[in-house]
């Protein structure tokens, strides 16, 4: 730190610059995120509880009713409307909690989870923070889990089984009932990870698959207001089915307002959550709908272009994601990025992933298209 401080004017400058490093969701670029530009509305409900802690929730009992009504709109969405939860830091952090919880309550020596090879690696992180095995399963043709693998991988150590309802990598949507018919014969804790798909499933056209809590062996689900929510960051979100489970992951808060605390995250803001909040009202369940129907429009026009293009399509999209692989996939992705678009590579299934977020509108796919033809024509990889 220097010695003496700046003007607010040559720091707000010297912020400027640096902050033009950054991409921006607007420019339509970032097509490897899942995150997006957060709704006009976040910025100013974030503005306006910028000081609030919700780690210590007698002084900002506002933003804690907040947070409640957040855990009241995701729950009853979820069709948990006794469910209890909270505004977390994101999907990471509502895996653990879940996965802590289910740990706790079974109170195995050797305790282990059975994981989709598909889910996402914030599960390698918490098997490591809470010592727990990792037991993974196998996923079929269309990147599901293989319930009958499931069934294989359940031990007498199993504390918990994971399914995922939208992939981070593919989108794809494991079987969530027949997981919680095994869940309940096995009677083992069952987690729905749903950070990403929580937020576009529930707004698709019918039939769509169920993952919620209508089906009595889901447990808990992580569903993000940050991802497909809008929200800004960190906005994660978990849910208990049963406000119960909440006694197996409580700490004891002595010199807070709090006299216990459930989230891993201690100080936590309340301006997340608030954001949140006030697109839930301002969108509705119509706007919702009007976000996933204008992103899976788009979805489709980038598959039937990729396609079009003479790419393979990795699976046909179920979510906001496409997949796809040329002869030289890797070599195609440099390109990309060479051109300013920022896709992800994803080695495990050779293929470049794009994420058709809010952001991404059908301009920037047209364009994204005429450059992936044109390198392909080209045989510009470098
Ligand atoms: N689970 C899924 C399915 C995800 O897609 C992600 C992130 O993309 C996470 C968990 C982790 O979420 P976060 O990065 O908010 O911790």
């Amino acid at each position: 730190m220097q010695p003496k401080g700046l003007s607010a004017k040559t720091v707000l400058a010297d912020l400027k610059k640096i902050h033009n490093m950054d991409q921006q969701y607007a420019n339509g670029r970032i097509l490897c995120s899942m995150c997006t530009t957060p709704h006009p509305l976040a910025k100013k409900a974030y503005q306006m509880f910028f000081e609030s802690n919700l780690g210590d929730s007698g002084l900002f009992p506002g933003s804690t009713q907040i947070e409640k009504e957040v855990v009241h709109e995701l729950a009853t969405l979820l069709q948990g409307e006794n469910a209890a939860g909270f505004v977390v830091s994101g999907g990471t952090e509502a895996n653990l909690m879940a996965l802590l919880a289910a740990r706790n309550i079974a109170k195995i020596d050797r305790p282990e989870v059975v994981l989709p090879k598909s889910a996402h690696f914030s599960f390698t992180k918490i098997c490591n923070l809470l010592s727990l095995k990792p037991v993974y399963s196998r996923v079929d043709s269309s990147f599901r889990v293989d319930t009958l693998d499931v069934e294989k991988c359940i031990s007498k150590n199993t504390v918990a089984i994971v399914g995922t309802a939208g992939t981070a990598e593919l989108g794809a949507i494991d079987p969530i009932d027949k997981l919680s018919e095994i869940a309940i014969r096995y009677n083992v804790y069952l987690h729905v990870d749903a950070a990403f798909g929580g937020l576009i499933i529930p707004f698709l056209p019918n039939p769509k698959p169920t993952f919620n809590f209508s089906l009595k062996g889901v447990e808990s689900i992580t569903v993000d207001p940050h991802k497909m929510g809008m929200a800004a960051i960190p906005a994660g979100g978990i849910l208990f089915k049963n406000a119960k489970t909440l006694d197996f992951i409580k700490a004891e808060t002595p010199y807070l307002t709090d006299k216990v605390q459930y989230t891993l995250v201690g100080t936590r803001t309340g301006a997340a959550a608030a954001s949140a909040w006030a697109i839930f009202k301002a969108l509705g369940m119509e706007g919702f709908h009007k976000n996933a129907g204008t992103c899976m429009k788009n979805t489709k026009m980038l598959a039937d272009g990729v396609e079009k293009a003479g790419f393979k399509i990795v699976v046909e999209p179920t979510l906001n994601i496409v997949a796809f692989r040329s002869r030289n996939t890797k070599g195609l992705s440099e390109s990309l990025m060479a051109k300013g678009w920022f896709v992800s590579y994803v080695p495990r299934y050779d293929c470049i992933r794009v994420v058709v977020m809010p952001h991404v509108k059908s301009k920037h796919i047209g364009e994204f298209l005429r450059d992936l033809v044109e390198i392909e024509k080209g045989k510009k990889l470098i």
